[in-house]
């Protein structure tokens, strides 16, 4: 199945549902970072979350990071989206595999913190803030957008990899919209509860056959597609610009030490590498 975004206004705009599928973006990330499925799998629900997050950004420039800090095994997960649900993270254990006996909540833990920062332009960016305490990653989001952004989201997130291959990532999310009364909510938490194993109804559906299945009835109005990406924003340029911005003596002095410049981008992996000469030229520009 493609990676696709459908998002539709229900009951004339009271409400909207998003419905989102993402294996390959998943895919992709996990690819980078060499992840085990057991780590791949919470990896892939956060990427999942960020994408619909970054898919509500209103303008091109935004953009936003996930912190997902928990006391279990996989440690820190950080995720950045951008608009249009462009997405790239990494985890800091990504080789973490369960034991047997051990439940899935052990790779994030029960306690810990969700942070957000959204970059909207604004002097200020956005920061809010969530508990881990399911561990699970949906009920914690879930929690985080209810207290922090003040927005009740029935909520479904799931990533399933076997063998190093991502058989599905995705979610279901549903929102009341200003003017959404009591009779609304109720039909639409009880809809919702179709989506609590939003895995296998994303393999057994698309996410816009998904909604035109449950909310077909409610005269969905369908807002523009959207496909979310797994991609990183790293370049030698980006790089570049990093070490001008620290100044020309502290990179001399790495420079005199290390031999070379050498800065590894997390997200994708890649390394960029900036000798003598590299240095000279880059502040010599100005
Ligand atoms: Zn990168």
């Amino acid at each position: 199945m493609k990676d696709v975004m459908n998002k539709a206004l229900l009951f004339n705009g009271k409400a909207m549902v998003t419905v989102w599928s993402m294996a390959h973006a998943a895919q992709e990330g996990a690819r980078l970072h060499g992840m085990a499925d057991d780590a791949a799998n919470v990896y892939g629900r956060v990427l999942a979350v960020t994408a619909y997050m970054a898919a509500g950004l209103k303008s091109e420039s935004d953009k936003l990071t996930v912190i997902l800090e928990g006391d279990g095994k996989l440690g820190r997960i950080v995720t950045c989206g951008e608009a249009g649900a462009k997405v790239r993270g990494y985890v800091s254990n990504p080789l973490t595999v369960l034991r047997p006996s051990e439940d899935p909540s052990a790779l994030v833990g029960k306690e810990g913190v969700i942070s957000v920062i959204k970059d909207m332009g604004m002097e200020q960016p956005y920061r809010g803030y969530g508990k881990v305490v399911k561990g699970d990653v949906t009920s914690d989001f879930a929690g985080y957008f209810l207290l922090s952004e003040q927005t009740p989201t029935a909520l479904a997130l799931d990533c399933k990899f076997k063998g190093g291959k991502c058989l599905m990532c995705g979610g279901a999310a549903a929102v009341p919209l200003p003017g959404c009364g009591e009779e609304y909510l109720v039909v639409l938490e009880d809809i919702m509860r179709n989506f609590t194993d939003i895995g296998s109804a994303l393999e057994e559906g698309s996410p816009k056959e998904l909604i035109e299945r449950h909310f077909g009835h409610f005269d969905p109005v369908y807002l523009p597609e959207i496909t979310p990406v797994y991609r990183c924003t790293c370049s030698r340029e980006r790089t570049a610009g990093m070490i001008k911005a620290i100044g020309k003596k502290e990179a001399m002095s790495i420079l005199a030490e290390c031999g070379s410049i050498d800065v590894h981008c997390e997200f994708c992996g890649k390394n960029y590498s900036f000798n003598a000469q590299d240095i000279d030229k880059l502040f010599k520009e100005d």
